[in-house]
């Protein structure tokens, strides 16, 4: 068992993810592990590095600053919409996570604030901006089959299923 955690590998991975203030806000705990691909983009930039070169077994605490995660919260993503461009039967409510589609694949935003006609947007992600602190044990590390490089995920157990 010297498989460690490499770009090409998928690891699979009991994880805790917590505010800076103790609040946890994803955690693997009472559900099956996490499995991920390594190297292609799977995971957030920060969670990848700072699991590289653990071995099955191994456990890492870490704090990731937003650019090694969510990244910083940019104002300029932060837009107004009119309200007729939402689909009529949508109740829009302030706090609201919206899905659409783009050119460039799904995005999803949130709604901070209602006036009228005018709908306030934000696009940022929401965990842009913050600090995360995690809590991870490495179950199992093995070699990714060349239909999960081709796919750029790995399967199985904790993985996609398809
Ligand atoms: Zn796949």
């Amino acid at each position: 068992m010297s498989d460690t955690i490499k770009p090409n590998k998928v690891a699979t991975v009991n994880y805790t993810g917590s505010y800076l203030d103790g609040v946890v806000f994803d955690s693997s705990e009472g559900k099956e592990p996490l499995s991920f691909l390594v190297g292609k983009g799977q995971m957030i930039s920060g969670f990848e590095q700072e699991l590289m070169g653990a071995k099955i077994g191994e456990k890492r605490e870490f704090t990731l600053t937003p650019d090694k995660a969510y990244g910083e919260r940019d104002e300029n993503a932060i837009q107004k919409m009119e309200k007729g461009q939402f689909p009529d039967d949508m109740n829009l409510e302030v706090g609201m996570i919206v899905g659409a589609q783009s050119d460039q694949g799904p995005i999803q935003f949130s709604i901070v604030d209602i006036d009228g006609e005018m709908v306030t947007v934000d696009f940022n992600h929401q965990m842009a901006g913050m600090t995360l602190r995690f809590n991870v044990e490495v179950v199992n590390v093995r070699d990714a089959t060349s239909e999960e490089i081709l796919h750029g995920h790995a399967h199985g157990k904790g993985g996609i299923n398809h």
